[in-house]
C-alpha cells in the first residue's frame, strides 16, 4: 500500500538531516507504528507521506502511485490527522467538517455520524474557537476520516486525552482497521504502539533502528523477568527477577526449592525498555 524508500530531508538543505535514509514498506490493511521521542523525525517522515513537505530525496509510492507529483485523486485515498489541531475557528465543527468535506471527489461520511461518534454531536453547532484543546483534538481525527480513507495517517490520536475519550478513539482505529484501512501511525507512547500496531518502527535520531511486530521487538530485544512476591523472616518481599542475569536465576531456584514463593508471574519488556537498549536513550 505504502512503500517508501530511502527518504532523506533537511529543513535548511544542509548536512542536518531531520530523516536519514528511512525505508519502509505498510502493507495493505497493516497499521504500522512509527515510536520515538519528540525531535526524531516522525512528523517529518509523515508529511512528506503526504505530500505536505516536499520529497527532496528517496521514493514514496501509495497504492503504486508516486508522490513526487501526485494528482488531486490521491488524496481522496488519503485520510491525515494531526496532532496539532488545523481547523477554521470561525466556523462550528458541523462546518469545519462539511466545508472539507466537499474538496473530495468521492463518497463521504456524514459529518453529524461522524461527530456523534466521538462526542461532540451536542457542540456540532458552537463555534471550533469554543471548543477546548481535547474537542479540537477529536474534531481533527473525525475530519480526517471524513472521505472513508484506504490509508490513513495519523499523528499522536490521542495525547492529551482522557483515557475514556483515549479508548473511544482507540476503538475506532481498531474497527476502521477491522474494515480494510491501512494505518501509518506515528506516536511516542509506547502503550498505543503496543496495542495497536502490527508492526512497529522505533525512529530515533530521523534512522529507524529497528521495525518488527511487537511480539518479536520483546522476544529478541527484550529481558524476560518474573515478579516474585515471597515471605523473608515474616516479611513479604517483592522482587523482580531476570531470567537470563545468573545471580537472579540462582536467587529464583533458591526460592522455588525453599517454597517461599508466594506469588509468581512472568514480565515482558516495555518498548520503554526495548527502545532504551537499542538507542541508549528514552521515549521521553
Ligand atoms: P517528531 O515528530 O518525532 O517529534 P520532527 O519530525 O518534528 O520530530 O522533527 C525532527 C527534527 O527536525 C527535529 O530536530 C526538529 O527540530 C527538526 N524540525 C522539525 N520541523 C522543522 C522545521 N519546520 N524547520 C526546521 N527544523 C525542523
Amino acid at each position: 500500500m505504502l512503500k517508501v524508500k530511502n527518504l532523506w530531508h533537511s529543513y535548511n538543505n544542509d548536512k542536518n538531516y531531520a530523516v536519514q535514509d528511512i525505508s519502509f514498506e505498510v502493507e495493505e490493511g497493516e497499521i504500522l507504528g512509527f515510536l520515538g521521542p519528540s525531535g526524531a523525525g516522525k512528523s517529518t517522515t509523515q508529511n512528506i507521506l503526504i505530500g505536505l513537505l516536499k520529497l527532496q530525496e528517496g521514493e514514496v509510492s501509495i497504492r503504486g502511485k508516486s508522490m513526487k507529483n501526485p494528482k488531486d485523486e490521491l488524496f481522496n485515498i488519503i485520510g491525515v490527522s494531526f496532532e496539532q489541531p488545523n481547523v477554521y475557528k470561525k466556523l462550528s465543527g458541523f462546518e469545519n467538517l462539511n466545508f472539507y468535506r466537499k474538496m473530495f471527489s468521492t463518497q463521504t461520511e456524514e459529518p453529524m455520524k461522524l461527530l456523534r461518534e466521538v462526542g461532540l454531536g451536542d457542540v456540532a453547532d458552537k463555534k471550533a474557537s469554543e471548543y477546548s484543546k481535547g474537542m479540537l483534538q477529536r474534531l481533527v481525527f473525525v475530519r480526517s476520516m471524513i472521505n472513508k480513507p484506504q490509508m490513513w495517517f495519523l499523528d499522536e490520536p490521542t495525547s492529551g486525552l482522557d483515557p475514556i475519550t483515549a479508548g473511544k478513539i482507540k476503538d475506532i482505529i481498531k474497527r476502521k482497521n477491522k474494515e480494510g484501512t491501512t494505518i501509518f501511525l506515528t506516536t511516542h507512547n509506547m502503550h498505543i504502539a503496543d496495542e495497536l500496531c502490527n508492526r512497529v518502527a522505533f525512529i530515533n535520531e530521523g534512522k529507524i533502528k529497528l521495525i518488527d511486530s511487537p511480539r518479536n521487538l520483546k522476544l529478541k530485544y527484550g529481558e524476560k523477568f518474573v515478579k516474585v512476591e515471597y515471605k523473608e523472616n515474616g516479611q513479604l518481599i517483592s522482587e523482580r527477577l531476570s531470567l537470563v542475569e545468573d545471580r537472579d536465576k540462582i536467587k529464583l531456584n533458591k526460592l522455588i526449592s525453599q517454597g517461599e514463593i508466594e506469588t509468581m508471574h512472568s514480565q515482558e519488556a516495555t518498548f520503554e525498555e526495548i527502545f532504551i537498549n537499542v538507542t541508549g536513550r528514552g521515549l521521553n
